[in-house]
This record gives structure tokens, C-alpha cells and sequence, in this order.
């Protein structure tokens, strides 16, 4: 495919998760909430999480910002839907290294945010990408702290 091609089909994914994105909303019964911004670009997610035996059972993100925030963040919560936070911290790692332009062996556990790639051209647009990232890492090590307080 060539390399034009391939950029309009990744901008059509990108604007679809702007236009229609996936897991937006509040969450009763999240077990945690985390409020992220990028003062530099003026966007703000509230990341919703139900975590249970290590398993991120729920997500869902609110707030508002950029097409590339809305979008990384939609993209970001059907990536990780389901999985184990061990999963999910590598999936974190595995985004934050593509949007440095770095060689993922492993993208394919991303699914859509593999689109972002063209990020790593745009230093100024990766905190927009990784805001709704940062978010979902925190609040599984606030987790983690939870449990290790409770036992
Ligand atoms: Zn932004």
C-alpha cells in the first residue's frame, strides 16, 4: 500500500474514534477514578476503572480536548478492556515506546492505537496521545496501593 494510502486509512481510524468513540461515558461502580490534563494542549480525561482480582472488568473515559487525546483515549480502553493489569502494563509500555517512534515487535496488542504511530513525528502532540495512557497507569498502581494497604 502506499505510504499516502496507508496515511488517509489511518487518519480515517483516528477521525472515527473521534467521531464515534468507544467506551465514553461515567462508570457506577468504578473501584477507581483518575483525573488527567495536558496544560499545553488544554485536554482533560477522567478515566473510570472497575478493576477486580487484577482484572480491568470495566473502562470508560470522559472529558474533552483534542481529536488525538479523544482518540488515543477511545482506542487506549478497547485495547485494554478485559485484560490483567500485568497486560495492561504492557500494553501501557508498548504504546508509550511506538509514539516515540520506537520499533514495537509487539503492536499488535495495541489494536487501533497502532494508528497513532505518526504521532512520534509530532513531539508536541505526544501528550496528547499518552494523557488517557498515563491515566489508566495510574490508576492501576493506585490499586495496587489499595490492596497492599488492605491486607
Ligand atoms: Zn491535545
Amino acid at each position: 500500500m502506499a505510504l499516502s494510502r496507508l496515511d488517509n486509512l489511518y487518519r480515517q481510524v483516528i477521525l472515527d474514534h473521534t467521531a464515534h468513540p468507544h467506551n465514553k461515558g461515567t462508570l457506577d461502580g468504578a473501584t477507581s477514578q483518575i483525573e488527567l490534563n495536558n496544560p499545553t494542549c488544554g485536554d482533560v480525561i477522567q478515566l473510570h476503572l472497575q478493576i477486580k482480582d487484577n482484572i480491568i472488568e470495566e473502562v470508560r473515559f470522559d472529558g474533552h480536548g483534542c481529536s488525538i487525546s479523544m482518540a488515543s483515549a477511545s482506542m487506549m480502553t478497547e485495547a485494554i478492556k478485559g485484560k490483567t493489569e500485568k497486560e495492561a502494563i504492557e500494553v501501557i509500555a508498548a504504546f508509550l515506546e511506538l509514539v516515540q517512534g520506537e520499533d514495537v515487535p509487539n503492536k499488535r496488542i495495541l489494536g487501533d492505537a497502532q494508528m497513532l504511530s505518526g504521532v512520534a513525528k509530532f513531539p508536541a502532540r505526544i501528550k496528547c496521545a499518552t494523557l488517557a495512557w498515563k491515566a489508566l497507569e495510574r490508576g492501576i498502581l493506585e490499586e495496587h496501593q489499595k490492596d497492599q494497604t488492605s491486607k
